[in-house]
């Protein structure tokens, strides 16, 4: 039998891929159900192959969820708010409650046959895969949901702007199909502390959101951290191991760690199955490239701060069309600067003790 501690994406990526090959597996999860890390919001899925039941299916899941397909947007930069279409449309899948994609491959699980023990004080040495999210505060993130929407139901907002957003992270606002929205600004981990004073400074400075939120008081507040850390080894004491956010797989410049989460499962479930790979072996080949691109735009970022996207979007006019997917350029020569920021970034982190 296979003991998995926590039961978010990680975890149960890892689970649902071992029950499908016959494997038993019990979840330990500390909470009293699973959903409950966070309030219910919508976080946006990038860089996906295809459609996201595609994508989730390319991962052997099959969970049924609530998300949101968008296909216009507001970039935001400190000068500039510029309505764009999108060249491809952007998936938000709900986190959190009983409709959240959690809670959908919870449900998978469940009818493969798992076994759940809420409210559990499992160690981490007491289980075969660790998948218990964030260990460490790199980033912050602070939320509010809203009712009375007065902006485009199909068009989520993206502003860069670091009076609000300090080092170089952005602040963001996504429609619900029902009406709400939610607004959230992300500040990197010297401004943890500020990060609620800085979103409210947001609502009352810039004038789009000012008129969104109009005479709105918030419903609730939500909010949580990332942390990032790439390891020599994601498997402890030589058996146990580490997946999502629990190993340090994170996207350090945009905080967009679902999709490590769920292949980093994927592939403990694989190394576990099939012996054939070390999961070592397996995520440093999958990721190397995407942590290259993640560090070294953190480490541009952190140094340009919001004039670097002041810049990437200066020729873009309103309703032009932008690919996000597409938003980092390629070439050798990118390749090569990108090689060189990556370096930099661990160097930086060193002398500052934050990324
Ligand atoms: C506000 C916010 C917005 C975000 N937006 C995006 C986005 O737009 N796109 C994106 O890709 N990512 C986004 N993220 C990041 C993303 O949510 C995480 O990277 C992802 O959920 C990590 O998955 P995980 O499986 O590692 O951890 P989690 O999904 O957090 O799951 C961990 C599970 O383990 C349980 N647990 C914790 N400790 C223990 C313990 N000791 N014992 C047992 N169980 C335990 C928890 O209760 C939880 O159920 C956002 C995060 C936040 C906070």
């Amino acid at each position: 039998m296979v003991k998995i501690l926590g039961a978010g994406l990680s975890g149960l990526s890892a689970g649902i891929n071992l029950l499908k090959k016959g494997l038993l597996v019990t979840f330990y999860e500390k909470r009293k159900d699973v959903g409950e890390q966070i309030l219910p919001n919508y976080q946006g899925l990038l860089n996906i192959e295809g459609d996201i039941k595609k994508y989730l299916n390319s991962l052997n899941l099959n969970p049924d969820f609530d998300m949101q397909v968008f296909s216009k947007a507001y970039i935001c930069t400190r000068k500039r708010d510029i309505p764009v279409k999108l060249a491809e449309s952007i998936p938000f899948v709900l986190r959190g409650g009983k409709n959240s994609l959690e809670y959908g491959l919870y449900k998978e699980a469940l009818q493969l046959g798992a076994k759940f023990e809420f409210n559990s004080n499992k160690k981490d040495k007491d289980v075969d895969i660790v998948a218990t999210g964030h260990t460490r505060c790199d980033m912050v993130a602070f939320g509010a949901v809203y009712e009375n929407l007065n902006f485009e139901r199909d068009c989520f907002l993206y502003m860069h702007d670091d009076r609000l957003s300090p080092i170089g992270w952005y602040l963001y606002l996504i429609p619900y199909t029902d009406g709400k929205f939610e607004i959230v600004n992300c500040v990197s981990q010297p401004y943890c502390n500020q990060a609620k004073k800085l979103f409210f400074k947001g609502i009352k400075e810039r004038k789009i959101l000012r008129e969104i939120v109009g005479q709105n008081k918030p419903l609730h507040y939500f909010g949580g951290f990332g942390g990032v850390d790439i390891p020599n080894s994601a498997i402890k004491a030589n058996k146990i191991y580490y997946v999502g956010e629990a190993a340090g797989f994170q996207d350090i410049c945009r905080g967009f760690g679902m999709k490590y989460a769920l292949e980093s499962g994927h592939l403990a479930a694989r190394s576990l199955l099939f012996h054939k790979e070390s999961y070592d072996n397996m995520w440093k080949e999958k990721f190397k490239r995407q942590f290259k691109k993640d560090f070294s735009i953190r480490f541009a970022m952190t140094l340009l701060k919001d004039k670097l996207p002041e810049w990437y979007f200066r020729n873009v006019k309103d309703n032009d069309i932008v690919d996000f997917n597409k938003i980092t350029p390629k070439g050798v020569i990118i390749e090569l600067l990108e090689e060189i920021c990556y370096e930099l970034e661990f160097v930086r982190k060193k002398f500052t003790g934050h990324w």
